[in-house]
């Protein structure tokens, strides 16, 4: 059961300190910066246990996280949690034997890879990401995490690009939760 639920003054806090940088990487994007968050030590704490308390209850045995932000939040929640930290990495950075898959991007293609071995069929996995904006990311992990044979019991994300319909990718994953919506 979630006992508490995140406290609203600490995620307008949170929302406040994310720094918006115009045009970057490229003209027309707003980019989310949330190195402001993590850099705070009060508020990267209030983000990690919000997560927490958001998915104490889903008896999680392995954090997923998206490279390189995913990482970063990722890894203190799987701490939190008692569970174990895999990571979802670009193409060729890990060294054991990988499952891959290929995805489109607006202009040409990317791939993401995990560890063979890393997850048992059947375990419980929440997959943690700093943004969802068109979703191809965690669609494309979540395909990832499906030819392991992984149960993705969750998402959680910092920060949804609501307008952008993420979501939509994502049908079939129970639970997609963001801290911050922007609609
Ligand atoms: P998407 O695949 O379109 O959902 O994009 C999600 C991925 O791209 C995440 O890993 C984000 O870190 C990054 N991303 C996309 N849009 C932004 C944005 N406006 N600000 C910061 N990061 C973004």
């Amino acid at each position: 059961m979630v006992t508490q639920t995140p406290d609203t003054l600490s995620i307008q806090a949170i929302q406040s300190a994310i720094r918006d940088i115009p045009d970057y990487p490229k003209p027309g994007i707003l980019f989310k910066d949330i190195t402001t968050v993590l850099r705070d030590p009060k508020l990267f704490k209030d983000v990690i246990d919000f997560f927490r308390i958001l998915n104490e209850d889903k008896a999680i045995d392995y954090v997923v996280g998206i490279e390189s932000r995913g990482f970063i939040l990722g890894a203190p929640l799987a701490y939190a949690l008692n569970a174990g930290f895999v990571p979802i990495r670009k193409k060729g950075k890990l060294p054991a034997q990988v499952e891959r898959h290929d995805y489109e991007l607006e202009y040409g293609t990317d791939t993401v890879e995990i560890h063979t071995d890393a997850i048992p069929a059947g375990a419980r996995v929440l997959l943690v990401d700093d943004l969802l904006a068109t979703g191809g990311t965690a669609e494309a992990a979540i395909t990832l995490l499906q030819k392991t044979g992984a149960n993705v019991v969750g998402v959680q994300l910092l920060i949804e690009l609501a307008f952008l319909d993420g979501r939509k990718k994502l049908a079939g994953v129970p639970a997609i939760n963001a801290l911050i919506t922007y609609s």
